[in-house]
């Protein structure tokens, strides 16, 4: 199934998510799903029912992260033609780092670029959300511990990333990283998804699954013998080749298909 988070009346309600005529709308409110940890149930029960809601296109929704993960763990140069794009050796092991849950960000939110940094990056990603507590997962039983996928945007200030030696501000200044719209798991990425990237409407990257250099099974067993995942984590999967710079002003939409559109504008910083 597919499922978003969004505000209505004021209160934070999951919703299933279909097609109707090609487009996805909100079919009705569902209890919250296991990863999401924080969310009050009861309540939840009692306002769905009192509030009579009524089935909405996804496009005129108050979408939110659809998730909310304890953390969120990244893949750096997992696509081969990205790497070769940075003029990177290929990776013999997985390159792992942090983006901080401070920098998550919704569909359609405003990505703020930091004075200090004069070159923002988009980085269209798939994310897999996690659906249960995972520790030294085994590569065959990777299936089992996936919740299922999203899409990201590992915003990426590429000067401070090289300035800094290590990543941690450069990929972790609030709101750099926007999820969503949907979760789903009618996708597999092992058939080979097709990740698109469009600044302003013109395509900068299209990349397959295909060209992964790490499978998902063999990033989450890496993964989780280092560290345990919990419900509604988040790894993204890394970027194909065609990232660049940002102006402000500039609208960033990362698609693959089933999983929508992630849609973002990039702004200054407000002093
Ligand atoms: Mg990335």
């Amino acid at each position: 199934m597919k499922y978003c988070r969004f505000l209505f009346e004021n209160q934070t309600h999951y919703g299933a998510v279909e097609d109707r005529e090609g487009e996805p709308w909100i079919m009705r409110l569902i209890e919250a799903p296991e990863e999401d940890r924080s969310f009050r149930l009861e309540h939840h029960r009692s306002t769905s029912i009192s509030l009579g809601f009524e089935s909405m296109p996804l496009s005129a929704a108050d979408l939110l992260p659809p998730v909310t993960p304890s953390k969120i763990v990244c893949v750096g140069r997992n696509y081969r033609d990205h790497v070769k794009e940075m003029g990177s050796e290929l990776p013999a092991e997985p390159l792992l780092f942090f983006k901080p849950v401070s920098a998550l960000n919704k569909p359609g939110g405003v990505v703020r670029m930091p004075a200090v940094s004069a070159r923002v990056d988009y980085e269209g990603e798939l994310a897999v959300v996690m659906g249960r507590r995972t520790r030294n997962l085994k590569e065959e039983a990777w299936r089992s511990a996936v919740r299922g996928y999203t899409l990201a945007n590992d915003v990426t200030a590429r000067d401070l990333q090289n300035k800094d030696g290590q990543w941690t501000r450069a990929k972790g200044f609030d709101t750099f990283c926007p999820i969503g719209p949907v979760v789903s798991d009618e996708l597999d990425p092992e058939a080979g998804l097709i990740l698109e990237t469009r600044v302003n409407g013109e395509l900068r990257q299209h990349g397959s699954t295909l060209d992964f250099i790490f499978p998902i099974s063999k990033l989450l067993a890496y993964i989780t013998a280092a560290m345990t995942l919990e419900a509604g984590d988040l790894v993204l999967t890394g970027t194909p080749a065609g990232v660049g710079p940002l102006k402000a002003g500039d609208s960033v939409e990362i698609s693959i298909p089933g999983l929508g559109v992630l849609a973002n504008t990039f702004q200054p910083e407000q002093s």
